[in-house]
């Protein structure tokens, strides 16, 4: 048995000896070489050629795997540290032993990218069109690069002193450093775009016209919190969760006492609860209405927070807040899954209590605007992520749509193609899906068991009282290791096992990087090499009889 050099883990099969007579004519199907869409690009929300980039990674080809990944995602950095990876989730290889740690090795490459300053491709040649971005958030800083890159002048107006919406001024540091937010944006800034921060729009259409822009596209975000009326006296310290981020990164965070409670079961409430631990406060308990099944915050998040000592107390309802105290009441879960309150109540110490209840987006600078529509606190668009109003796209937080970087920077990839296309006066049709290579597909005999590698961590004490960064980097051995973990679902890595395993010698190797071709004249259809192929990049199909 042989192994290629870049896939340790997968088992391949010896050359086949016999080159039998024609026997193509027997056939009832004949292979194919097919290209299956692996799972992980299917669920990754920033559209990113995952099993592409992998590819190229498990080679040792960082330079060609980054290259490759920016096609679609210019944040790389970020998004291998706070993307809640779905395409982990959906990984084939999870049915083995466990996903591989895609997340980590696009850290790896982002990282890799900022030391040695590799820069974006270089644009198009202008094209003379004016674009206007409104919010420098990872909506508009990725529709803004891909614009960019295409040839247009792009224009971002962003109100707050910096750019990157709530990767600045809601994720913290400790999961967030801001150099990296800073180099990767620099590195979007230099495609061409022109930003102008404490620049908020206030009317976008007056914005478009007065500017000579062609087209917009608005990504502000979802930055107005949620209220509730929570019973207390005039003395008691209610703080925003938002509001509390954004200080601590303005470098003037509030005075919250040594117990703090916080409201929400969401991101936002972790952040909040896990950044007053690091400002000095002893205690800090989240209080959640429903039980921890229903918390919408990542399972990671959670883990990390409850390390770091935050309590939990799962289905309590705030009644009422007093300096040093917070009543709360107990709730449980009826047979239906409803909660209710059971009148009981209890105690819980605390000298500020923290908001984290929910995001909603500020409509005002689209009111009025023709053919703007808003449901549920959201602005409507169509499949081109345009909205009633022509020449007028958003996306990212104002949409309705899940809210984390990933489809946030879908979006803006998505809408600046349909705006490209929009300013030359075409349509952008998607390219068709192809069938997903599901795990049924894949032959778990030939991969041999390899642990996920796991990131190293800030120990523990550091994390609690300073604001590093937990999680650590893989190092390039590590990256490398887990980057060979990829079945490559789907997609030929060329182990040579169809070529060896045809007892007729049908499958023709086209040279290294070229793939196989079937030889359909000495191919009798017995379908080995479709059942011996270890990634399912071999289809057999009906003969035309
Ligand atoms: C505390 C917190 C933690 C989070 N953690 C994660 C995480 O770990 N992983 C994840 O995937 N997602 C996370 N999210 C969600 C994620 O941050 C958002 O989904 C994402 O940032 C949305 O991107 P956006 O570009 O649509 O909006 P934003 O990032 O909100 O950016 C919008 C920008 O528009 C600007 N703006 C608003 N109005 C105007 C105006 N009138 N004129 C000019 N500029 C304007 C804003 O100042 C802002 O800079 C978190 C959110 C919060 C609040
Ligand atoms: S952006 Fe997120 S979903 Fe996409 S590949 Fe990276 S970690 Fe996975
Ligand atoms: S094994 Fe590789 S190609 Fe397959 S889903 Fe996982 S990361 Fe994607
Ligand atoms: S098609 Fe499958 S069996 Fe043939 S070389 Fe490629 S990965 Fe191996």
């Amino acid at each position: 048995m042989i192994s290629p050099a870049t896939k340790p883990f997968a088992i391949t099969l010896d050359e086949g000896s016999s080159r039998a007579n024609h026997t193509g004519s027997w056939r009832t199907r004949r292979p194919e070489m097919t290209a299956r869409l692996s799972p992980c690009d299917d669920a990754c929300p920033a559209g990113e050629d995952v099993q592409g980039w992998l590819a190229l990674a498990e080679e040792g080809e960082y330079r060609a795997a980054w290259e490759r990944l920016v096609q679609h995602n210019p944040l790389p950095a970020v998004m291998g540290r706070a993307c809640y990876h779905p395409c982990e989730n959906a990984c084939n290889r999870r049915h083995i032993d466990q996903a591989v740690s895609i997340h980590a090795v696009e850290r790896f490459l982002g990282d890799l990218a900022l030391r040695e300053k590799w820069s974006a491709p270089a644009p198009l040649s202008p094209t003379g069109k004016r674009v206007l971005v409104v919010g420098a958030g990872p909506s508009g800083l990725a529709a803004a690069y891909h614009l960019a890159l295409r040839g247009h002048a792009v224009t971002i107006r962003e109100a707050l002193p910096r750019a990157g919406g709530m990767m600045r001024y809601g994720i913290p540091t400790y999961r967030l450093p801001r150099d990296v937010v800073d180099a990767e944006i620099g590195r979007i800034l230099d495609v061409g775009v022109t930003l102008e921060c404490n620049s908020p729009v206030e009317d976008i259409v007056g914005a478009i016209e007065g500017g000579g822009f062609s087209a917009c596209f608005a990504a502000v975000g979802a930055h107005l919190a949620n209220r509730v009326q929570i019973p207390t006296s005039d003395a008691a310290r209610i703080v925003d969760a938002l509001d509390l981020l954004r200080d601590v990164e303005g470098g003037d965070p509030p005075r919250i006492g040594r117990r703090v409670a916080v409201v929400g079961g969401g991101n936002t409430a972790l952040d909040a609860a896990r950044t007053a631990k690091r400002l000095g406060a002893d205690e800090a308990t989240i209080i959640y209405r429903r039980t921890r099944a229903h918390m919408p915050a990542h399972a990671l998040e959670v883990q990390e927070a409850v390390e770091e000592g935050i309590q939990m107390r799962w289905l309590r309802a705030t009644a009422r807040f007093d300096p040093g105290k917070l009543v709360v009441e107990r709730m449980e879960v009826d047979t239906q899954g409803h909660v209710h309150g059971t009148g009981d109540f209890e105690t819980v110490e605390a000298d500020t209590l923290v908001l984290a209840i929910g995001q909603n987006v500020d409509l005002s600078i689209f009111e009025g605007i023709a053919g703007v529509h808003v449901t549920d606190r959201v602005i409507e668009v169509d499949s081109r992520m345009m909205t009633g109003h022509a020449g007028l796209f958003a996306g990212g937080d104002m949409v309705p749509s899940e809210r984390t970087i990933a489809v946030a920077v879908g979006h803006g990839e998505k809408a600046a193609r349909n705006v490209d296309a929009y300013l030359r006066g075409e349509t952008w049709a998607p390219p068709p899906r192809p069938e997903i290579a599901a795990f049924e597909h894949i032959n778990p005999w030939y991969y041999s068991e390899a642990e996920r590698t796991v990131q190293p961590a800030l120990d523990l004490a550091r994390r609690q009282r300073t604001f590093a960064e937990v999680q650590g980097g893989l190092t390039a051995d590590n990256a490398l290791f887990e980057a060979r973990r990829c079945l490559s679902c789907g997609n030929c890595f060329e182990c040579d096992n169809c070529y060896g395993v045809c007892p007729d010698n049908a499958v023709i190797k086209l040279g290294p990087g070229k793939g196989f071709r079937i030889d359909l004249d000495f191919c009798k259809g017995c379908g080995l090499c479709e059942a011996e192929c270890p990634c399912g990049a071999i289809r057999m199909v009906p003969e035309a009889l």
